[in-house]
């Protein structure tokens, strides 16, 4: 009997609060909307150290605008899309002259593939934010760094390395997600061969002073939404089975997908120019 009651009482609270009601002492009293206001923001707080800005100021710039994907891995709005999964338009290769050429990589069914020759984008980038979707091919076909090998290029210059790591023992520097030579990823986050994975880059660019390096690039790259590298260092640009320093170049240089003679496939590839605190 009491357990009934218990039981009736508790439905009671459900269905109170449900009601958007509160119970007080045992009396059910509907809830009234508050209505509450709160400052916009302060102009007597103190000066934020190495800020122009005081705590919570009422004059600093709101953040601009940005609407985020309708899912995540969708472009946001201030995106520019290297790749829809419709045309190359965005990339050109080299030819052996050095000369620009329209590229030449298969597009089907909404990605493409590795076909004759790296290549490029015709617009060039520094700081940014990447997001790139890659496939290494389902047929295992080969071992070690010939298992599904491209790599997503900074600038050029600097390799986030594609390959089917997915139980595959090379080199650790040389698996997927790796600064290409220079760094292993923090984990291995790899999927099967032929399952679709992601990775998600931030990327700063170097800075030169004429030949000289002032500020070496960092990286910090989420692969399969799994952080893999967080702000490291890199070296200097890519290479294989040495060292190779860093040569200046300009502030935005093409970005770069790695024709390495294996079938991998890509879609959904956009950028984002990075900007500063404080820019509207
Ligand atoms: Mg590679």
């Amino acid at each position: 009997m009491l357990g009934r009651l218990r039981n009736t009482r508790k439905a009671a609270l459900v269905a109170a609060f449900a009601a958007g009601a509160v119970l007080v002492t045992g009396v059910v009293v509907a809830q009234q909307k508050k209505n509450r206001t709160a400052p916009l923001g302060y102009s007597d707080t103190p000066v934020l150290p190495g800020q122009k800005w005081k705590v919570h100021d009422i004059d600093r710039p709101r953040p601009r605008l940005v609407t985020p994907g309708a899912k995540p891995g969708d472009p946001p709005s201030d995106a520019i899309v290297l790749f829809d999964g419709k045309d190359l338009s965005k990339w050109r290769t080299r030819g052996r002259d050095g000369k620009e050429q329209p590229a030449r990589w298969k597009v089907e069914n909404g990605y493409m593939e590795v076909s004759g020759g790296t290549i490029y984008t015709t617009e060039k980038f520094g700081d940014c934010q990447l997001h790139v979707e890659w496939a290494a091919p389902a047929e295992i076909d080969g071992t070690s760094q010939w298992r599904g090998n491209s790599g997503v290029i900074l600038m050029s210059n600097y390799e986030i390395q594609v390959l089917d790591s997915y139980d595959n023992p090379t080199y650790a520097d040389g698996q997927a997600g790796a600064i290409y030579g220079q760094w292993p990823p923090l984990v291995n986050a790899s999927r099967k061969p032929g399952e679709w994975q992601s990775f998600d880059i931030v990327f700063e660019a170097p800075k030169f002073d004429g030949e000289k390096l002032v500020k070496p690039a960092y990286v910090t790259v989420f692969h399969n939404g799994v952080l893999v590298h967080h702000r490291q260092e890199i070296i200097g640009r890519m290479a294989h089975r040495i060292i190779s320093p860093y040569k200046a170049h300009g502030p935005e240089e093409p970005l770069a997908l790695q024709d390495h003679d294996t079938k991998v496939r890509y879609r959904n590839i956009w950028i984002r120019r990075l900007t500063g605190y404080d820019q509207q």
